[in-house]
């Protein structure tokens, strides 16, 4: 609990580096590494050594059991258990965990969600050892981090095509740094994805099913006072909400998770958590853990954790923005550098990095696309649903001139040193922050602030690492053929600049204004989840995939499916409770409280014969009005649903769309009529927490 343990917790659930070179022998501790670091598989031998040391480890550490864990196409992270124990014959038994057991897994994988893949191929898949991400231990069992493909070979997780898109990005960043003189094996993709998430009371939670049942509220009249006040931010944190995140970080920093800033955020109840940034895949599977533990801590402390982006109508929704950077050994390569040739390079990674966003715009926005999220791109405080990118400024005014080679004034406190050609030097730090900007960079890193808060940030990394490995392939095989590299380079800069600078976009992203330039600049905007999806399988983005040796066509397609038919998915689920709730709990409570309106007015007039009964007969006519609306718009509501589920199986296209267009809008009708007539029905009558009460708690 004290801080002056910390140093000892820190990593102390992790078979990492340390371990394993304090364990391993020292032949097997080098042959992994090697291995590790030239991405071979694991050989057998060497498996079962490693398999032994970690399984006694392990068992220190209190675990009975191990798991292969793993990244299904839909839901989070999946395990299953097996024990260690292994039966003798004289009735007592050993603990066992051999090679094969360690690298490789078959769960019964029928019931992860394919898009058809298996179907076609084999019914079987099976797990692979991730060994670029430490083993631990959680709840006493071994997780040993793994990819999950079918016997065919094909991806049937989010990983896989991550680790890929990593490799392609180091292959391509490599041939660029080979040019600049600098011979390095491998360019890490660096994340640091910051967790937002709301707090709200287990109390208040557990009576409203809107929320077990879909993270979200579906009802809720707004409450007199919202965020306008601003005075969340940053502000004082609640007793328990303190403890959670003390609670909280110190779980984290036993599985090595480099928890490093928690605040409060905007919205009243929501939070927030930075790690410091790690490789991408391990970032991803930090991330992952984080909101596991996230969920399973909260209730410790009479709290539940929501994940949702858009837990709340009308106040802000949760993101995660995903800082993400290119990095070889002790250099950054999105850092401008302090020499015009450091610069050079920097301007080549940087150029690649608009570019990619440019051409694959609609697969950035196809890769953070889901249910909740579209209640959340587009509103008040998170980025439209338009991809653009910042870049500052100073730095704008450097491209500008460096695309009409015209000479570039800087401003007089900015140091410029202007080098090759029109190259300039460029000041550090870039202070000018654009919260407004879904694709921003921030002085040596970009961050990408679209993706929601319950998201497996894997499909928007993979998205990004791919786009930019094509870009940077590209301009590898310029520049290896150029006379002359330095005017090659400047050349390439300038036309990248030239051709994709309408990606570029310094101002308020929040405004209608900007919607109406989009538009006319030509950047996509497809504020419908169901629609936003259907880049996965345009011709250009799934050659992009398959150039790059991420994901074949059938995956791509495979995964199209899936996406679909999780969006009608959640959608079914949220309208259905919906109907329930009105029926059985909405409706209810509001003839309840007329029936005691209209026994008032009878007792009152029994009583004192005249009497004015004008405030009771107005509530009484107002929501009978209301309650018949919530009523009616239950009925239209089912019909709607009724007619999504007609849709045949096979066509999960139209049917996501039925849900977008037709059942979307009839809910929000409801909701409408409801929250409608919680706002005038006594307090006590209605069953569903309110939006103060779960929001301003104390
Ligand atoms: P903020 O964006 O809130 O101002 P910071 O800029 O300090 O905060 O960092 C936000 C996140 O970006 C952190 O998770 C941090 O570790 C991560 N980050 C910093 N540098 C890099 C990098 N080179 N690559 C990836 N992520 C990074
Ligand atoms: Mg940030």
């Amino acid at each position: 609990m004290a801080p002056a343990n910390t140093k000892e917790i820190y990593g102390s659930l992790v078979f990492n580096e340390h371990v394993m070179k304090e364990r391993l022998p020292a032949a097997t501790y080098r042959s992994l590494k090697a291995t590790v670091q030239k991405g071979r598989p694991l050989d057998i031998e060497l498996a079962n050594v490693v398999a032994s040391v970690m399984r006694d480890w392990a068992m220190e550490k209190g675990a009975t059991h191990y798991t292969h864990w793993f990244q299904p196409l839909t839901g989070i992270t999946s395990e299953k258990h097996d024990s260690f124990v292994s039966p003798m014959k004289d009735g007592t038994a050993i603990m066992e965990f051999s090679g094969k057991e360690l690298v490789r897994g078959e769960p019964d994988a029928s019931s992860f969600p394919s898009g058809g893949l298996r179907a076609v191929a084999e019914a079987r898949g099976y797990t692979t050892w991730d060994p670029s991400s430490y083993a631990f231990v959680k709840d006493g069992t071994l997780c040993v981090p793994t990819a999950f493909c079918s016997w065919n070979g094909e991806a049937l997780d989010k990983k896989t095509p991550l680790l890929r898109s990593m490799k392609a990005v180091s292959d391509q960043a490599c041939r660029i740094l080979r040019l600049f003189g600098k011979d390095v094996a491998h360019v890490d993709v660096t994340v640091g994805p910051e967790q937002e998430y709301f707090l709200i009371k287990k109390q208040d939670y557990e009576r409203r099913e809107d929320l077990i049942l879909t993270g979200r509220t579906l009802f809720g009249a707004m409450p007199a006072k919202g965020q306008e006040l601003e005075e969340h931010y940053f502000g004082a944190l609640r007793p328990e909400v303190s403890a959670f995140m003390k609670h909280l970080d110190e779980e984290l920093w036993k599985l090595g998770v480099a928890a490093k800033t928690k605040h409060n955020e905007v919205a009243p109840c929501q939070h927030e958590l930075a790690p410091i940034f790690d490789r991408c895949n391990v970032a991803v599977d930090h991330n992952l853990l984080t909101m596991e533990l996230m969920k399973k801590l909260a209730p410790q402390h009479g709290l539940v954790c929501l994940l949702h982006e858009k837990p709340f109508e009308g106040v802000n929704g949760s993101g995660k923005h995903d800082n993400w950077s290119l990095s070889a050994p002790g250099l950054n390569l999105l850092d401008p550098g302090d020499t015009p040739r450091d610069n050079l390079q920097f301007l080549i990674f940087f150029a690649a990095v608009i570019k990619a966003v440019d051409e694959y715009q609609d697969l950035l926005r196809m890769s953070i696309a889901s249910a909740g999220n579209e209640h959340r791109l587009g509103g008040n405080e998170a980025p439209p649903a338009i991809v653009s990118v910042f870049v500052g400024d100073e730095l704008d005014a450097i491209l500008s001139a460096i695309a009409s080679d015209s000479e570039y004034i800087a401003p007089q406190a900015v140091k410029i040193d202007l080098g090759v050609d029109v190259l300039p030097k460029f000041a550090k730090d870039n202070t000018d922050r654009n919260r407004t900007s879904p694709f921003a960079f921030t002085g040596n890193k970009f961050e990408f602030r679209m993706p929601g808060s319950s998201s497996n940030i894997s499909d928007a990394n993979t998205v990004l690492n791919t786009a930019v490995a094509k870009e940077l392939m590209g301009y590898a095989d310029e520049l290896e053929r150029a006379q002359d590299f330095d005017s090659a380079v400047i050349a390439l800069v300038k036309r990248t600049i030239r051709d994709h600078k309408r990606v570029i976009f310094n101002g308020n992203g929040y405004t209608k204004q900007w919607e109406a330039e989009a538009a006319r600049r030509g950047l996509a905007c497809e504020p419908a989840a169901s629609d936003a999806l259907a880049a996965m399988i345009a011709p250009k983005n799934l050659e992009l995939f398959s150039k790059m040796g991420v994901l074949s066509q059938t995956e791509a397609r495979s995964r199209y499916e899936v996406k679909l038919e999780h969006y009608a998915k959640l959608r079914h689920i949220e309208a259905v409770t919906m109907m329930e709730i009105t029926r059985r709990q909405l409706v209810p409570a509001a003839l309840g409280y007329m029936t005691a309106l209209a026994n008032g007015i009878a007792a009152k007039q029994a009583a004192c014969p005249g009497i004015s009964c004008k405030a009771e007969e107005k509530a009484l006519r107002q929501l009978t009005n209301y309650t018949d609306a919530m009523s009616d718009a239950a009925d239209r509501l089912e019909a709607q649903v009724e007619a999504a589920e007609a849709v045949p199986e096979g066509q999960a296209q139209s049917r996501a769309r039925a849900y977008h267009d037709q059942v979307l809008p009839a809910m929000n009708a409801l909701r409408a009529a409801a929250d409608a007539a919680e706002a005038i029905c006594g307090q006590e009558y209605w069953p569903l927490p309110s939006y103060s009460s779960m929001l301003y708690y104390v």
